[in-house]
């Protein structure tokens, strides 16, 4: 099937173009003409933008969204909201994580977001057994992104201790829990899901440093060949001061100089960083995964965005915890916080350009690289388009659209298609109906 979508102007690797015409045959872009005309039986839109890789998932977490706002006994940290989480963690069943994806990946799409980087840790029953199909919840995952259309690279977690120094896992984190032989299985489940899912990747997740021992990490680099391997790292201060405890190195600087830290890596959150790690990293072609608006809700702490970026760095946006599903959202918030830690304004813009450009592109880019796709308008990269619709106070073709949709109002996602199949029309996931109602069933189940 071709969908033609003509857009009255287009962000297209070149820059800005008008009157462009994007055709998407076989899931991909085919061709783009610029300054074409609109043909009968086009999609016709206003703006048209690349859709945004998604890199850092936790799909089961957006059922505790708005649930954890409400203060406890004693002050609340990362550390109270973990036991909350472990708590949903334990009573979710097969059926309630494949609703609550389903509910998660339509909301990506309507915010703009065309694949999600799945870090997929709830593996196993209730009683922590294995499932009788080792992939069972990883099945499930996959199943909402079929149902919804979004992209999916599937990142299975192997996660073995509950602390570093290979400290046993605590009995609350026994649906995440792997030994080597169990994880091989798993992987390669996972390698037949994603081979049957349309444009499919997989990688490797290991979960933290907390969580991998030096042993287990070399080992699961040898089993991610070329694909993506993604990690948790560097989150909480705390975690800071148990690997300076266990190890005598800060966690990224610990993951440089022990493990092959290459283009493949995504090094999530990467929060606390010193100067000398910074610029490592950024050095170290791997791209940092930010989740700005879990990282706020969370109280984590500020990435030290404009020294990695001078640095060269790569980074792209993750929604982590599903608190607020929102991608102009994440951009703001990585913004903002710059601002107010360096009480500056357009942080990371470059000389005379727009902040909201240079967020979108480097999202786009980071977040494509990370999982493993190419992302742009260009021939030959997914269909994955994003319709922006609304009010232009100047020229259609510019940036200003663009700081409208993520700092100010009048612009939103209008329609989106993922890799050529129309899947938000008017701002709503066109399955929205049956999506929401299984997702009520699983809130009401889980509930009770
Ligand atoms: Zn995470």
């Amino acid at each position: 099937m071709t969908t033609t979508i003509h857009a009255r102007a287009a962000l297209t690797p070149e820059g800005w173009r008008e009157d462009v015409r994007i055709t998407c045959a076989a899931r991909v872009v085919g061709s783009i003409e610029v300054g074409a005309a609109p043909q009968p039986g086009d999609e016709r839109c206003v703006v048209a933008v690349p859709g945004t890789p998604n890199l850092h998932s936790h799909a089961f977490q957006r059922a505790m969204a708005g649930r954890a706002q409400a203060a406890g006994a004693t002050a609340d940290s990362f550390w109270t909201w973990r036991v909350a989480m472990y708590d949903l963690a334990l009573r979710m069943t097969p059926d309630d994580v494949e609703a609550v994806a389903a509910r998660a990946y339509a909301e990506m799409l309507e915010a703009g977001y065309t694949r999600v980087g799945e870090f997929h840790y709830l593996h196993h029953d209730r009683d922590g057994r294995a499932y009788a199909d080792i992939a069972e919840l990883a099945a499930r995952v996959c199943a909402a992104s079929a149902q919804t259309g979004i992209g999916m690279t599937l990142l299975p977690v192997f996660y073995a201790h509950s602390d570093f120094g290979g400290a046993p896992p605590a009995p609350e984190q026994r649906r995440f829990v792997c030994d080597r032989d169990l994880f091989a299985a798993l992987l390669e489940a996972c390698r037949g899901l994603v081979r049957a899912l349309e444009g499919g990747r997989l990688g490797v997740a290991p979960h933290s440093l907390r969580a991998v021992s030096a042993d287990e990490l070399a080992h699961l680099v040898g089993l991610a060949g070329e694909g993506p391997i993604h990690i948790h790292v560097a989150e909480q201060v705390r975690e800071v001061e148990a690997c300076l405890a266990a190890t005598g190195a800060r966690p990224v600087a610990w993951l440089l100089d022990n493990a092959p830290v290459d283009a493949r890596w995504c090094l999530v959150h990467a929060t606390h960083m010193d100067a000398q790690e910074t610029e490592r990293l950024a050095r170290s072609g791997a791209v940092a995964g930010l989740c700005p608006v879990t990282e706020a809700d969370l109280g984590d702490g500020v990435f030290p965005a404009r020294a990695y970026r001078a640095a060269g760095g790569r980074f792209g946006i993750g929604t982590d915890s599903h608190v607020r599903i929102t991608l102009p959202g994440e951009l703001r918030q990585l913004e903002y916080a710059q601002r107010l830690t360096e009480r500056a304004r357009n942080v990371l813009a470059p000389p005379g350009g727009s902040t909201g450009r240079a967020v979108l592109d480097a999202a786009g880019a980071g977040g494509a690289a990370a999982l493993d796709v190419r992302n742009g308008l260009a021939p030959g990269a997914p269909a994955d388009v994003v319709a922006l619709g609304g009010e232009a106070t100047g020229r259609l073709a510019e940036d200003g659209f663009l700081d409208a949709w993520i700092f100010a109002r009048g612009v939103a996602v209008d329609r989106v298609w993922a890799r050529g199949r129309l899947v938000v029309r008017d701002g709503r996931h066109v399955a929205r109906d049956v999506i929401d109602r299984r997702f009520a069933a699983a809130m009401r189940a889980l509930a009770g």
